[in-house]
């Protein structure tokens, strides 16, 4: 063994101990005849104490930062009033009796300490292997692993199998741009790149395996940002014979494993909320429950308003507590954020003493409606009140974003809030042609009492529910399931009606309607981010915290230098030319 302990977990009780140590130095403070090393390994940083006139300590004067050493000595209790009580092995020290360089270092980049954190990202990911060195990432890599085992050991007792889907397959279609990757056997075609394992683990029901999951890699074209990269870990779970309360149930229990595993507490069981309560709520079908601050109906304040703005199709407002005395310049830039979102305008009052309203607007309104709005708002003196009116969805949609701008907490405050978002619609919006777009994935099946409308003529598709579900933590949308479509009838039904014509579905997903002719159990699924649960776990708000090697938010390893350019030879090979589009620049290598 090179070594006899780690370093970081050296405690009072091992006094007297004598000890092998290896690792880099963190930092080493030379006071004319000893010289302090602080020694770094996985588990933390001891203080090595080291006099270089003993024989076998020689390199001590020569040593620097993240030079890597191997230490023998002997633990002591530090001297009175020497003790450090932000370290775990502050009560004890290391007097060393030798000390070996096993390899020497170039100045690093930047210091490897808390002050990282302010180094600029793109130098942090060029040298992602000295930034992992930082206990702060070390320890977010530690709770990612047992995320993922307690994940696994949950799915395991669970009773569920552990398939691999394959990476190279025809398109899944989950709403994003395929990565794609040529053929060399057969030039002139490609493989997708999974954006999810969706049908094959609806092909593993079909096959019988009744209950699978996996820890899936998933790749998807689109924009990077803080809580989004190109490929990323899904969770990923299938079960035959069952519905949307089993799938819950499922993964309610395997996050509560993990969340447990982790924080040592197990989170309650997570409430449930429909699409449609969400949106009026909270403007969003991601809500952050973390804070109040929720949307309230005015329709019923202004009925019969005489003020013209309010005569809309829905009046809603927010209550911001203690915002009273914001400025004008303030209230202007709200007004200019509601209309970037959508708004025709946004209407602020401030509320004084005995709830009188001062506002640009409140004249318009009669004595009746001021206070009916006071009361329906809950408001008290110092609030401000903010109200947009108009289509309902926008009202909801830009008060929403209001609420998050202006009472959001931090990431790592308020706690664990779960919640299940279900009944989503079937379709999301309608296309430029005018079919509607699917806002899970076309294998949703619609919801059992809204099935036969699917048939109606000149029916409102949008009113359509599925039996789809989120799962939503703090604000963010953890992941999605739904139960699926299980028959063929149905799937050709939905396909054509999302303007997906009989020979395109065929080619596509003719497997799958064909899997479908034999049998198909009724099955529901569900998929979460990985990345993002561990992000809210270690207090980040970017998941490139919780990720070892990730993309820049331009899509660039500036590390490896990934993308580049294929050379002569291999674009032969593959049987590809390359044309860049007019006015694209080949980009520069991120390393440089
Ligand atoms: N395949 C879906 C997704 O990746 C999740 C699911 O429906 O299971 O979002």
């Amino acid at each position: 063994m090179m070594r006899s302990h780690r370093a970081g977990s050296l405690r009072a009780s091992d006094d007297g101990s004598e000890v092998t140590l290896c690792g880099w130095v963190d930092s080493r403070r030379d006071h004319g005849g000893v010289v302090f090393l602080d020694l770094r390994d996985v588990e933390g940083i001891v203080q090595v104490v080291v006099d270089p006139t003993r024989p076998g300590c020689e390199e001590a004067h020569r040593v620097r930062a993240e030079w890597v050493l191997r230490v023998v000595g002997t633990v002591t209790r530090r001297p009175e009033g020497t003790v450090n009580p932000d370290l775990g092995t502050g009560e004890i020290e290391v007097a060393a009796s030798s000390l070996e360089v096993l390899n020497e270092s170039d100045p690093v980049p930047f210091p490897l300490d808390e002050r990282a954190g302010e180094v600029d990202e793109g130098t942090r990911l060029r040298y992602r292997y000295l930034d992992l060195r930082r206990p702060a990432m070390q320890l977010n890599l530690l709770l990612r692993s047992r995320v993922n085992s307690s994940l696994r050991a949950s799915m395991d007792r669970q009773g569920f199998t552990e398939v691999e889907t394959p990476m190279l397959i025809a398109s899944t279609p989950e709403g994003a741009r395929d990565f794609v990757v040529p053929s060399r056997l057969s030039p002139g075609s490609f493989y997708a790149l999974p954006q999810s394992p969706q049908l094959f683990k609806q092909l593993l029901m079909v096959g019988g395996v009744d209950r699978y999951f996996q820890l899936a890699r998933c790749l998807r074209d689109e924009d990077l940002r803080a809580d989004r990269q190109f490929e990323f870990v899904q969770y990923d779970a299938e079960m035959s014979f069952a519905g949307a309360d089993d799938v819950m149930e499922v993964v309610g229990t395997a996050v509560a494993d993990a969340v447990e595993a982790v924080t040592g507490e197990r989170p309650e069981a997570f409430p449930r909320m429909t699409w449609h309560e969400a949106q009026e709520r909270y403007g969003t079908d991601k809500p952050d429950v973390r804070f109040g601050m929720e949307l309230v109906d005015l329709g019923p304040v202004f009925a019969s308003t005489g003020f013209r703005a309010f005569q809309a199709e829905a009046v809603k407002g927010i209550r911001v507590v203690g915002e009273g005395a914001a400025s004008r310049s303030r209230l202007d830039a709200l007004t200019d954020r509601a209309k970037g979102l959508g708004a025709a305008g946004l209407v602020w009052m401030r509320v004084g003493e005995g709830g009188a309203l001062e506002s640009p607007v409140a004249k318009f309104l009669s004595d009746d409606e001021r206070r009916d709005l006071v009361g329906s708002m809950a408001a008290e003196p110092g609030d401000l009140l903010l109200m947009v009116a108009g289509e309902r969805r926008v009202a909801n949609h830009v008060l929403g974003v209001l609420r998050l701008d202006l009472g959001r907490p931090p990431v790592d405050e308020g706690g664990l809030r779960f919640l299940w978002v279900v009944d989503f619609p079937l379709f999301e919006g309608l296309a430029d042609d005018g079919s509607p777009v699917p806002a899970h994935h076309p294998f949703t099946m619609p919801h059992p009492d809204d099935l036969a409308l699917l048939d109606a003529e000149g029916i409102d598709l949008l009113g359509v529910r599925s039996q789809a579900y989120d799962l939503v933590l703090n604000g963010w949308e953890l992941g999605s399931g739904s139960v699926r479509i299980h028959r063929r009838d149905v799937q050709e039904r939905i396909f054509t009606l999302l303007g997906i014509s009989p020979e395109t579905a065929r080619e596509r997903f003719g497997f799958l309607l064909d899997a479908f002719r034999f049998g198909a159990p009724p099955h529901a699924g569900f998929a979460f981010g990985v990345d993002r649960l561990v992000a809210i776990l270690a207090g980040e708000e970017n998941i490139r915290e919780v990720i070892a090697f990730p993309k820049t938010q331009s899509g660039a390893d500036p590390l490896t230098g990934a993308p580049g350019p294929l050379d002569s030879a291999q674009l032969r090979e593959l049987g590809l030319t390359v044309a860049v589009p007019r006015g694209a620049t080949a980009r520069p290598d991120p390393r440089h």
